[in-house]
C-alpha cells in the first residue's frame, strides 16, 4: 500500500534560488495581457498575467514568486551596470593618464 506522496518541492522552493523563465508560449499573449474582442485586453490566464512561464513545467509562478525571480535578476543587471560603470572610469583614468603623459613629454 502505497500513501500518496507529497508533491515533491524543488530545489528552489526557498524562492531564493533563480529559476529559468520563458516567454508565455499563449500565442495571443504580449507581455502578459491578451487582446480580446471588441479591443478589450484581459489578464493571460496561461502566465497569470506576468508574461513569463517556469521554463520547466511551462506553468506560471505565483506572483511572490515571480516577483522574487524578477528581483534577482534587477540585482544581477545593477551589477552588471556597476561593473561596467567601474570599468569604465578605470578606462577613462588610464586614457587621461596617458594623455597627460603624451603631453609631459
Ligand atoms: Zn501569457
Amino acid at each position: 500500500m502505497s500513501k500518496p506522496r507529497p508533491k515533491q518541492k524543488s530545489k528552489g522552493a526557498s524562492g531564493t534560488e533563480k529559476r529559468m523563465l520563458i516567454k508565455c508560449p499563449y500565442q495571443d499573449c504580449t507581455d502578459g495581457m491578451v487582446k480580446g474582442m471588441f479591443g478589450s485586453r484581459s489578464e493571460c490566464a496561461t502566465c497569470n498575467g506576468s508574461g513569463l512561464v517556469d521554463a520547466e513545467t511551462g506553468e506560471p509562478l505565483p506572483d511572490q514568486e515571480i516577483i522574487r525571480q524578477l528581483l534577482i535578476r534587477y540585482q544581477e543587471q545593477k551589477w552588471q551596470i556597476y561593473e561596467l560603470k567601474k570599468c569604465l572610469t578605470e578606462q577613462s583614468a588610464r586614457l587621461a593618464q596617458y594623455e597627460q603623459d603624451e603631453r609631459g613629454r
